[in-house]
């Protein structure tokens, strides 16, 4: 029998299949057991209108075969079958699919290697030619008579001839290839039922049609004979069992009221490893502009790195029932990278060439309906469950953070009002809603303070006015906070103010006139100071917000000292020029104003010692290093 060539392009194709040293050859299962159902789909639908077709949706399966002998394991389905003309047309021709060209592209702009793209969207049935050297396919087409068998040992081309088989459908037979190491077993894996119910668990479990295997037992049964005290004898017999392997029907795709909460959870812990419950599971139901189901969870731990890629982000992509993807990004809203779970839609085609540009715009679509989706779940959490929020805000509050700050903040205030602080009122986290609802009419600013220590900023001198007036501060305690605070500026209308260096906007004017006398009276005496100080400080001067302290040190321009703590902590190379420009700011009427007045007045040395003890507790203050503790300590031993 004459040898039909294959079309250049599937020969290529072909020959990467062949040659493929792609380590997820086992998707080729995937693709054999969705042409299978695809298959059947078309004849169940016949069978509606046609009662020739003599089925019922109860007949459709799909079954697989291991023979560990032959080496060979097939995928049978009773769907509609392929003539003579469908085995040439369809299984001699890739280029049809325009797989090859999408490949080209990709490769071309660099993005996915070859191998990528099979690993995601596969390329059909020619993945047979990734673990078998020879395919067998026989198939009688619904409506006809006869039976083909078609076959191809690879990229010399395929023959087709007459063949014979009972009812309509298609057999597919992989003749597997030898190992070629002997250690893997490279191929002969997969010739096992429980590896084979395995692969069908992993990338078809969601299949609508059963797929079944034959299992052997041992079994136990009474023979004729008995035994002295008359008891049959029992006898033990090897079984075949026909079982179905797959679950057929997504957990995502039942109704939301029908899926207990056990059921769902167990999910998420088999399905994304988590050896804890999520904090909250989103169902979304969506026709419209794109028909799609998803099932996201909403994780309360971070991911560990003990399982491989736990930590990489995406959502798992079905088209359905049939797993496409592993882990797609292009679905999951970069700021919400660490939810989990699944996407589901019959508008994703398994093979994505075909329809690249549409299916982007769809994962778009789908992708920003789904931000608003969990941002509103976490909202949700927030208002309505505070401990769940909470257990998921210590989890990830440093993601949400990080997150804002990524793409130059372009989700900054999207994501702002997730955001909760130490209240030093309420000493608890809140909200800046919470925040806000709760300032007293004359309030102007939201007050905050970056600090390491909830003590420290208890205890902080500029907070004094505030704590006076009764109002709130909000201590922030991740280095990012301070970045992410001078990014936003302010909440819904209310602008931000950091205690220590910003305007408190309590004093008044009469208030700010004294200061500013009080400033210019002292004007040498300042600058003695300064003089004295050098390089530790930019300025001095007299302050207004101190009521009982007599000193402390501010910031004056961008940079704050926590971001100074920040960058010298990631010793960037940028470390050394981030600086704070720090202000001594004094109390005016405070003694120990008045004592460095009148050591400046009758004893020089006296006041510059005093100037540098002022100082020097400035810095303990505000939990900044001091580079001569001995000399400070001394110091303060002199006045005794
Ligand atoms: P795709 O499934 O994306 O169309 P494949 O390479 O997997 O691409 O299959 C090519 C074509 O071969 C299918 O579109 C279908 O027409 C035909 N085909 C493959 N397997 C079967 C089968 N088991 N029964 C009927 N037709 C099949
Ligand atoms: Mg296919």
């Amino acid at each position: 029998m004459a040898k039909k060539q294959f079309k250049t392009e599937s020969k290529r194709i072909l020959d990467l299949m062949i040659n493929s040293i792609y380590t997820h050859q086992e998707i080729f299962l995937r693709e054999l057991i969705s042409n299978a159902s695809d298959a059947i789909d078309k004849l169940c639908y016949l069978s509606l209108t046609d009662e020739n077709v003599g089925m019922t949706r109860d007949d459709f399966r799909i079954k697989l075969g291991v023979s560990e002998q032959d080496r060979i394991i097939s995928v049978s389905d009773n769907g509609i079958g392929m003539t003579k003309e469908d085995l040439e047309n369809n299984l001699g021709v890739i280029a049809r699919s325009g797989s090859l060209k999408f490949k080209e592209d990709a490769a071309k702009e660099g993005g996915m290697s070859e191998m990528d793209i099979i690993g995601q969207f596969g390329v059909g049935f020619y993945s047979a030619f990734m673990v078998a050297d020879k395919v067998t396919v026989i198939s009688k087409a619904y409506g006809s008579d006869t039976a083909y068998k078609w076959e191809s040992t690879g990229v010399d081309g395929y023959t087709i001839e007459e063949s014979s088989k009972d009812g309509v459908g298609t057999d597919v037979i992989l003749h597997l290839k030898p190992d070629t190491s002997e250690e893997e077993s490279e191929y002969t894996r997969f010739l096992n039922s429980i590896s084979i119910g395995q692969l069908v668990k992993k990338y078809s479990d969601y299949i609508r049609w059963p797929i079944v295997m034959d299992f052997d037992y041992m079994e136990e049964t009474e023979t004729e004979e008995k035994d002295a005290e008359g008891n049959p004898v029992m006898e033990q017999k090897p079984v075949t069992r026909e079982e179905v392997i797959n679950s057929m029907v997504p957990i995502w795709q039942r109704d939301k009221n029908e899926v207990t909460e056990e059921e769902s959870d167990d999910f998420y812990q088999n399905a994304f490893y988590d050896y804890e419950k999520p904090v909250s599971t989103i169902r979304v139901n969506a026709e419209g502009q794109v028909s799609y189901r998803a099932m996201l969870f909403i994780p309360g731990r971070l991911p560990t790195n003990f399982v491989p890629n736990e930590a990489e982000p995406g959502l798992q992509l079905y088209s359905n029932g049939v797993m496409i993807m592993e882990r797609c990004k292009e679905v999951l809203p970069e700021c919400f990278r660490f939810v989990r779970g699944v996407v589901d839609s019959p508008d994703f085609s398994l093979n994505i060439s075909r329809e690249m540009l549409q299916h982007d715009r769809q994962l778009r679509i789908i992708c920003n309906n789904l931000e608003k989706k969990i941002k509103n779940e976490l909202r949700r959490l927030m208002d309505d469950e505070p401990e769940k929020y909470e257990r998921f805000y210590n989890a990830f509050s440093y993601q949400l953070k990080y997150n804002m700050m990524a793409n130059h903040g372009e989700k900054k205030e999207f994501l702002s009002d997730l955001l909760m602080y130490y209240s030093s009122t309420r000493k608890e986290l809140v909200p800046f809603s919470e925040y806000k609802a709760s300032m007293p009419e004359e309030q102007k600013y939201i007050y905050y303070v970056c600090t390491d220590s909830i003590t420290r900023a208890d205890s902080l001198p500029q907070a004094e006015q505030i704590r006076d007036k009764g109002y709130e501060v909000l201590y922030l305690t991740d280095d990012l906070d301070g970045f992410i605070m001078r990014a936003l500026k302010e909440y819904e209308g209310v602008p931000f103010c950091d205690i220590t260096t910003d305007d408190l906007g309590l004093e008044t004017e009469d208030e700010k006139e004294e200061t500013k006398k009080l400033q210019e009276e002292n004007k040498d005496l300042l600058q003695f100071v300064k003089d004295t100080l050098g390089d530790a400080i930019s300025d001095v001067r007299i302050s207004h917000k101190l009521k009982t302290a007599p000193v402390y040190l501010s910031t004056e321009g961008d940079i704050t000292i926590e971001m100074e703590k920040y960058f010298s902590v990631v010793k960037s190379e940028m470390s050394d020029m981030i600086k704070a420009k720090r202000v001594l700011e004094l109390n005016g009427e405070h003694p120990a104003f008045e004592a460095l007045k009148k050591a400046y007045d009758e004893d020089r040395p006296r006041a510059e010692k005093l100037a540098k003890i002022l100082h020097g507790e400035g810095l303990l203050v505000a939990g900044l290093p001091m580079e001569n503790a001995a000399e400070f300590s001394e110091m303060v031993c002199e006045l005794f």
